[in-house]
């Protein structure tokens, strides 16, 4: 038995497969059983990306990486030093599937289809011999001496030598994990829209801007409350890559305020008050001679229709000149550029991806290995850590590298 080691794999995610795939391969004497509750595997993988699976991102550096963690950032450092993107890449490159980066860093399959992933992981998982079992729920696991009885749903018993949980955001796994000695930190919501309701942005649906700042209020000036990228109006409120970002490192404190909360856009960021209102002095010393609409001719970059919902909401008329804009205008323009507040009343969805926040505390993990410290022969992997990232490719990154680590280790050990 020492030399054949009984591995169950619990869940059949990005995390679990990576796991059982690596477990398998490197460790050719072990049994490895994946166990999977739905009749699907790699259900949330086929709906990743908008059905296209972001797989990674285009960040090879681990101290980088980790900046885009709000969750488990410090704990992913060491993990990402042993298997990080550029392995993933080359992972899939050399299973003949290859990968495609885009503009953002963000890399998906060249097929542009998750269905090309779930086959070469399916694939991979035949040759290595791995059971897989769909409609297996476990619902208890006990630890006895040096081994795991493993009871599933319909009433059957396994045993294994070494165990991984790797149930996502399933309540369940967080059961087992309990039922193990393991403390869980509260579970909430993280990769959100912001719902605003704001005659600023009514009418803009649709419109995007390259570049905001975004601040919440009424929190100290910690850095992660300040978040920059891109911002997409909504019917509902705001999206894009900088409202994700901030719904990510903002997570804990949004749910905590229900998520009503106050938010400052920066529409000219970098810029600082002082710089736009110097930009709009220049513009207007430029324009003094000329009889140009403040509303059709702006100093910045920004959608047209915006910039004269701005003007229309500080007051300043339409068919007003530049050189009829007071002083007191330009502040008060410059203002509303810069530091427009803006009541986030609730949160919306973000359908191309979502991660929860909370899971297993990593205090009790190893990161080489993804053992547990409390129990031994237990491993961790995936999102039912308490690890999340920001949206590009982050969270299934997390999940192959603490799926790849368990693999590796669960072997190991005799
Ligand atoms: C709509 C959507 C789009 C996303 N898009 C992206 C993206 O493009 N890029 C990205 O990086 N991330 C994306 N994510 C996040 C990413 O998919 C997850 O972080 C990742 O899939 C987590 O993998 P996992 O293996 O830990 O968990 P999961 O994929 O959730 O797998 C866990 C599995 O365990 C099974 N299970 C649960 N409990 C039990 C039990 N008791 N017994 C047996 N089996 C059990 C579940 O049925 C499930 O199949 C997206 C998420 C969503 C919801």
């Amino acid at each position: 038995m020492s030399n054949s080691p009984k591995i169950i794999i619990i869940g059949g995610g990005a995390a679990g497969f990576f796991a059982a795939i690596t477990c398998a391969r490197t460790h050719l004497h072990s049994q490895v059983t994946l166990l999977e509750s739905t009749a699907i595997v790699l259900a949330k993988v086929r709906i990743s990306g908008g059905g296209r699976c972001n797989v990674t991102h285009h960040c090879f550096e681990p101290a980088q990486l980790v900046t885009n963690y709000p969750r488990g950032g410090r704990e992913l450092r060491g993990a990402f030093a042993r298997f990080q993107p550029k392995d993933l890449i080359e992972w899939f490159e050399s299973q003949g599937v290859a990968l495609k980066k885009e503009t953002d860093g963000r890399v998906f399959p060249m097929t542009d289809t998750s269905e090309t992933i779930i086959t070469s992981l399916l694939k991979t998982a035949k040759k290595a011999n791995i059971n897989i079992n769909i409609h297996s729920e476990v619902i208890n696991i006990i630890k006895k001496e040096n081994l795991f009885r493993v009871k599933l749903k319909t009433g059957k018993i396994l045993e294994a030598n070494r165990i991984l949980i790797a149930t996502g955001s399933n309540t369940t796994g967080y059961q087992l994990a309990k039922s193990l000695g393991h403390k869980i930190t509260p579970l909430i919501p993280s990769l959100f829209t912001f719902k605003i309701k704001d005659s600023r942005l009514q009418g803009l649906e649709g419109i995007s801007v390259a570049k905001v700042g975004l601040r919440l209020v009424g929190v100290d000036k910690k850095q992660q409350y300040q978040q920059s990228g891109s911002l997409l109006i909504t019917h509902w409120g705001i999206s894009g890559f900088g409202v994700l970002k901030l719904s990510a490192f903002g997570a804990k404190i949004l749910h905590k305020k229900e998520y009503n909360m106050s938010l400052v856009i920066n529409f000219l960021f970098p810029d600082n008050l002082e710089e736009v209102k110097q930009k709009l002095l220049n513009f207007k010393a430029q324009n003094l001679k000329l009889n140009k609409l403040i509303s059709s001719f702006s100093p910045f970059n920004l959608p047209r229709r915006l910039w004269q919902k701005l003007l229309a909401h500080v007051n300043v008329e339409q068919k007003k000149t530049w050189k009829e804009l007071s002083q007191k205008e330009i502040i008060k323009l410059a203002q509303e550029l810069v530091q427009g507040q803006y009541k986030i009343s609730g949160r919306g969805v973000f359908k191309e991806e979502f991660v929860t926040c909370g899971g297993v505390n990593l205090k009790e993990i190893n990161f080489k290995t993804m053992e547990s410290k409390i129990c031994p022969d237990l491993y961790f992997a995936g999102e039912v850590l308490d690890v999340d990232g920001v949206t590009g490719g982050f969270n299934l990154q997390s999940a192959w590298t603490t799926g790849w680590l368990a693999g590796r280790a669960m072997g190991n050990k005799q």
